[in-house]
């Protein structure tokens, strides 16, 4: 693909990339799973689905899992990774027996349709796979910080004492607190940040479903979950959730690097936090007969002040009844580039990294035995 190809290929909409995805499928008579999201659509009025690409014996061990738009915003850089990627596996499938490609697209389809990075119900599903029969983790840091994060008083003055009243917390509790209160996920503010939700969401049991269709005869899998925002700006930066040391965190230093797999730069250098619910714990559970080893991979967009901004600004997409149309576009236009900025030469960037660690992976799986 020359730059121009690789360019053309980042959509404008949802509906956009959904079509050039499945035409990207089809064209390598890929099996096709599309799962509709009933009750919403787009700002066109067109249906929502999670759509899925199969290539490779249907009983294949070996199997690479790759997510896009997971956090629904972030998709706009995923999806036409996923795309371009669908006719190079078919060719290198070519030459494989034992081996299965399994690409989602629009894990979160509503998030995707109207540049959120939250669901239907905002919930950030990268929070959602816990066991809601269990109670869910506490954030009781974070109870104080949504006032601060999401002020009621959205003036420009309300704004100004938020963030300075946000920046005392800072002072005192140290911005690893902040990060790992903000991130690890909450369970109790419905209409805040980084929301887990109550129950099991659509989404998650919609990845349920392609797994016991597709990965149920898998016995090693190689997943990769892609996000953007946070690393170096088109950077990629890795969050391998494998037991740190263990075999399947050695196998992702192999594929892609110790280096880069082990890489604290995401959040200001500060520890990693205690995340929980995450997609890539529920398909490893989803999976649990297989060998699971991967992680998430973003692409870094803005610093790490100016992502917590995106959070912000994501929220207030949402819960801002005031929003004039004028606001709401140059909100909506920061928001697509804070997740996938319109720069040439960060899609370029993305794009050939985004391959060339996917094409790595592939082969790790190959080589897997
Ligand atoms: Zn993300």
């Amino acid at each position: 693909m020359n730059d121009a190809e690789i360019l053309g290929l980042y959509p404008v909409s949802y509906a956009q990339a959904r079509a050039r995805f499945l035409a990207a499928a089809h064209a390598v008579h890929a099996t096709v799973d599309s799962q509709l999201l009933s009750g919403y659509a787009d700002a066109m009025g067109d249906p929502l689905t999670l759509d899925a690409a199969y290539l490779g014996p249907k009983d294949a061990s070996r199997v690479l899992v790759m997510l896009a738009g997971t956090h629904g915003s972030e998709g706009y850089a995923a999806s036409p990774l996923l795309t371009a990627f669908l006719p190079q596996a078919s060719r290198w499938l070519e030459h494989q027996g034992d081996i299965g490609v399994l690409l989602v697209h629009a894990v979160n389809p509503y998030g995707f349709a109207h540049v959120l990075r939250t669901n239907e119900h905002n919930v950030d599903l990268n929070r959602n796979f816990i066991d809601f029969s269990k109670p869910v983790p506490g954030n009781p840091e974070y109870r104080t910080l949504h006032a601060l994060l999401c002020p009621a008083d959205r003036s420009d003055s309300g704004a100004r004492a938020a963030r300075a009243a946000l920046d005392a917390w800072m002072a005192e509790h140290g911005q690893a607190s902040f990060f790992d209160a903000l991130f690890r996920g909450q369970y109790e503010v419905p209409e805040g940040l980084i929301y887990g939700g109550t129950e099991r969401q659509w989404s998650n049991r919609a990845l349920q479903a392609l797994a016991e269709r597709f990965l149920g005869q898998a016995r090693r899998i190689a997943f990769v979950d892609w996000h953007t925002g946070l690393g170096e700006y088109g950077k990629p930066f890795f969050l391998c959730f494998n037991e740190f040391g263990g075999p399947e965190w050695e196998r992702c230093c192999a594929w892609w690097g110790r280096d880069a797999v082990e890489t604290r730069g995401g959040f200001n250098g500060a520890a990693r936090p205690r995340y929980s619910g995450l997609v890539f714990q529920g398909m490893r559970e989803f999976c649990e007969q297989a060998e699971f080893a991967g992680a998430v991979i973003e692409f870094g967009t803005t610093p790490p002040d100016a992502t917590i901004a995106g959070l912000q600004l994501d929220n207030r997409l949402r819960f801002d009844a005031e929003l004039g149309d004028a606001q709401r576009a140059a909100l909506l236009e920061q928001a697509m580039e804070s997740f996938c900025p319109q720069d040439p030469q960060w899609r370029l960037d993305v794009m050939q990294e985004g391959l060339a660690i996917a094409r790595r992976a592939f082969d790790g799986l190959c080589a897997w035995s």
